[in-house]
């Protein structure tokens, strides 16, 4: 493909898209795809000719967009939100069409420039003091694990310049809450603390961690020989938006001298409306934290945030500086491969910077706003409505939902549960994803898409109780 082909083909691409978006409402939300079904319509081997670009773009329309899940959708009220302004989808193409990588700042200066300003940008939208300086990653979950890798190294001093953590005389300990993320618990496998040596800290009605039995925890562990490591709380838990309390959590974890990381994948885009700020409150005594633009806020995924207030540890953890690396330049600038795991580096600073310039930081507060007035009208209403419960504290966008009739409980509720939240998805009118909250099923209705209005969410609202009464 010539650069001439090129913007022929790209125009009909972007064309293609913007048509998907301009009609992606018409479509069933869920997929009705079979297992096997998408596989079945492509040839088992690759093409020894080549084909037409048009050919490619119209497997799009026949093979592919019969095969997705629609999370554009504005009746996508699954997971979290992954919303993609298109302004931050043209940052991203702008990115792989750049071509650029980012090994040091020598080989992309304006890469690492920008992922700075963009990064405290944000930093600055979010209230948080100057003292955190900010990378991007491609997701909380790497973000997570190069925080416990962080904890482990300072918690050892090092000891990864010596015999690593198969060396230390006693076991390190991280403290999680019974609600943190899958990736919490598999991050502290993979930096090798190993399961006995993750704690589940209970947590309370609000389905926050209790501070007090973290406290209790961790002097019972070092009464027992052990080593607390990290405590690692959550803002905006994945089951139901619950929080722990940061401010308590970074008390105690002061007291024992031990890192303190904050995962707010979800919550952390929230942090741009100072009426939300009270639910990290404590914030600036962590060590760091996490957050994804790309859930709620809007970049394109991947993009995720982590924010360090000492670099300088993280450096010293990551940083190989092999000869072919180095710069003159290396004095004075960031090279950000000592920043995370990767060494390559895409220039994803592109998509957020193009998403805030675009946006403004108002238009995203709205309709952050807009969403979170959506999840209080929605709860209002099935609290209102008999043999319906909220099941969770709605601090954000998701609410826990159950419908109870009199007749049934234990795992006949659960049933119904499922098969209610089943025929709203089978009916193609919207898509809920259900979990499990004290030990039964409940059905998450997480708003926050970017086309989702009030209206969608009524319309949600009799869909499910037609599916469920
Ligand atoms: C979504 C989420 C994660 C995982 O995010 P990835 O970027 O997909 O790794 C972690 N923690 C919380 C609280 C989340 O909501």
């Amino acid at each position: 493909m010539t650069p001439e082909e090129f913007r022929k083909a790209g125009h009909q691409l972007i064309d293609w898209i913007a048509d998907y978006r301009a009609g992606v409402a018409a479509l069933p939300v869920m997929a009705r795809t079979a297992p096997g079904e998408v596989r079945a319509q492509l040839p088992p081997a690759p093409p020894m000719a080549p084909e037409p670009f048009a050919a490619i773009l119209s497997d799009l329309d026949k093979i592919v967009v019969p095969g997705l899940s629609h999370w554009q959708h504005p009746n996508f009220f699954g997971y979290f939100p992954s919303n993609g302004l298109l302004a931050s989808v043209l940052g991203d193409f702008t990115s792989t069409g750049l071509g650029v990588l980012g090994l040091s700042w020598q080989s992309s200066p304006a890469l690492t420039e920008i992922e700075e300003v963009v990064t405290d940008w944000m930093r600055q939208m979010m209230g948080l003091s100057d003292a955190w300086s900010g990378v991007i990653q491609d997701t909380a979950s790497t973000c997570t694990l190069v925080a416990l890798l962080c904890a482990r190294e300072k918690a050892t001093n090092y000891s990864l310049s010596r015999g690593g953590m198969q060396a230390e005389p006693q076991p390190l300990i991280v403290y999680v809450s019974a609600h943190s993320h899958s990736s919490v618990e598999k991050a502290a496998l993979l930096a090798g603390f190993g399961r006995a040596n993750v704690r589940l800290i209970e947590h309370d009605a609000q389905y926050g961690m209790r501070a007090a039995e973290l406290e209790d925890t961790i002097r019972r562990d070092i009464a027992a020989g052990l080593r607390p490591c990290a405590v690692v709380a959550t803002t905006g838990t994945t089951t139901s938006t619950a929080l722990d309390p940061v401010e308590e959590a970074a008390l105690v974890a002061g007291r024992h001298g031990i890192w303190l990381h904050v995962d707010a994948a979800m919550a952390g885009s929230a942090m741009i409306l100072p009426e939300c700020r009270w639910m990290w409150q404590g914030i600036e005594s962590a060590d760091s934290l996490v957050l994804n633009p790309h859930k709620w806020l809007g970049v394109a995924f991947d993009c995720s945030l982590y924010y360090v207030r000492d670099p300088e540890h993280l450096i010293r953890v990551m940083s190989t500086n092999p000869s072919y690396l180095r710069s003159s330049a290396d004095a004075q600038v960031k090279n950000l491969r000592d920043w995370g795991l990767p060494l390559g580096r895409r220039f994803r600073a592109l998509k957020l910077w193009f998403m805030i310039r675009e946006q403004g930081v108002t238009a995203l507060q709205n309709r952050l706003r807009r969403d979170l007035a959506n999840a209080q009208w929605f709860a209002g209403q099935v609290r209102a409505t008999a043999f319906w419960r909220v099941l969770a504290p709605v601090p954000l966008q998701t609410v826990c939902i159950r419908h109870e009739p009199e007749d049934l409980a234990g795992e006949a509720l659960d049933s119904h549960t499922l098969a209610w939240a089943e025929r709203v998805n089978r009916s193609g009118g919207a898509y809920l994803t259900p979990a499990i909250l004290d030990g039964r099923w409940m059905v998450r209705v997480s708003i926050g898409a970017l086309p989702t209005e009030r209206e969608h969410v009524a319309a949600l609202w009799r869909l499910i109780r037609s599916a469920a009464e």
